[in-house]
């Protein structure tokens, strides 16, 4: 049909894939294994990401230095600015340029519980870090309205500011309104936002989670998607997975024949989805 027939003929799409430092020897295996497996599809970068509050910064570091040592695959630091002075951002920014980091996810960071305010938001980060070396900066962006925003426009305004401060990309929350996604990419060029506009893409494996995750993040999951993971719940991990990779298929399927040419995947450190997709979408090893 149509859609895979376009499919057929996408030429130059790439991709780049998020990781979290792991908490144990074994989610530390899985990771590894991970990494090795997609490394080879030779993505523009992977990226770790920081638990902001959490003082794990040295775990996202080590994970960025053998990323980097063992595969030659760029590889970026998430970095937030809620949880640290201005001078211990510069000194980080400044020792992640001196080990070759050339790229680094700019965010602010979930406030503790009970702060309702910030000395720094994303967009100072961005121009606290193009101040210490130029960095190719990537912010977040969030289709549909990051939760404590008053309204869609004052969301939208605050990925242009990050922009202004120096952002060239922004990865998108994750989202299965395909739909929501295309209409922010419009708005976003139509308010003259000057950033490759990333979709951000879950292959989803624990609907159970999600449906946690999706609620504090303000995504929404349409009922397709309860339909299509009832009463797995207790099945084979298998079963789950083709579920997951069939829904992430369909919506990059949409998305590469709406332009889009650079996909970043949540990969929750695993990576047989991801390399499936990536596969349909023409990106192979070698
Ligand atoms: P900002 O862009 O600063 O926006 C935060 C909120 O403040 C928005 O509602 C915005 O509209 C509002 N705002 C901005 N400026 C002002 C102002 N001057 N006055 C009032 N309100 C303002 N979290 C982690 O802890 N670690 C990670 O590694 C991590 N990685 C992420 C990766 C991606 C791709 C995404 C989408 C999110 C990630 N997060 C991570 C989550 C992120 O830290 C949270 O969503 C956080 O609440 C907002 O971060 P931000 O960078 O989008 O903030």
């Amino acid at each position: 049909d149509a859609l895979n027939q376009s499919l057929s003929e996408l030429r130059d799409i790439d991709v780049s894939f998020e990781f979290f430092p792991p908490k144990s020897e074994k989610m530390e295996q899985t990771l590894w294994k991970s990494v090795e497996r997609l490394a080879p599809l030779k993505p523009s970068y992977m990226s770790v990401t920081y638990g902001a509050n959490s003082g794990e910064r040295d775990r996202t570091h080590d994970v960025v230095k053998r990323i980097q040592q063992q595969t030659g695959v760029a590889a970026v630091p998430h970095l937030t600015c809620v949880d640290a002075s201005r001078d211990e951002l510069r000194q980080i920014a400044q020792d992640y340029w001196d080990s070759g980091i050339r790229r680094i996810v700019a965010l602010r960071g979930d406030l503790p519980p009970g702060v309702k305010d910030t000395e720094m938001y994303a967009s100072d980060l961005v121009a606290l870090l193009k101040d210490v070396a130029d960095f190719d900066i990537s912010v977040a962006a969030y289709p549909e309205k990051h939760p404590e925003a008053p309204n869609a426009q004052f969301d939208l305004l605050n990925l242009k500011r990050k922009a202004e401060a120096g952002a060239s990309e922004a990865i998108s929350q994750f989202f299965f309104d395909t739909s929501v996604f295309l209409r922010f990419r419009d708005r976003a060029a139509a308010a003259g936002i000057d950033l490759d506009l990333v979709p951000g893409i879950l292959p989803v494996t624990n609907y159970q989670t999600l449906v946690k995750f999706a609620g504090f993040t303000n995504v929404h999951v349409p009922g397709f998607l309860h339909k299509m993971f009832d009463g797995l719940d207790d099945d084979d991990q298998a079963t789950r997975n083709l579920i997951g990779a069939n829904i992430a298929m369909d919506q990059v399927k949409v998305l590469a024949k709406e332009g889009v040419k650079h996909f970043h995947f949540y990969t929750l450190n695993r990576s047989e989805l991801s390399y499936a997709i990536c596969h349909m979408l023409g990106v192979r090893a070698g």
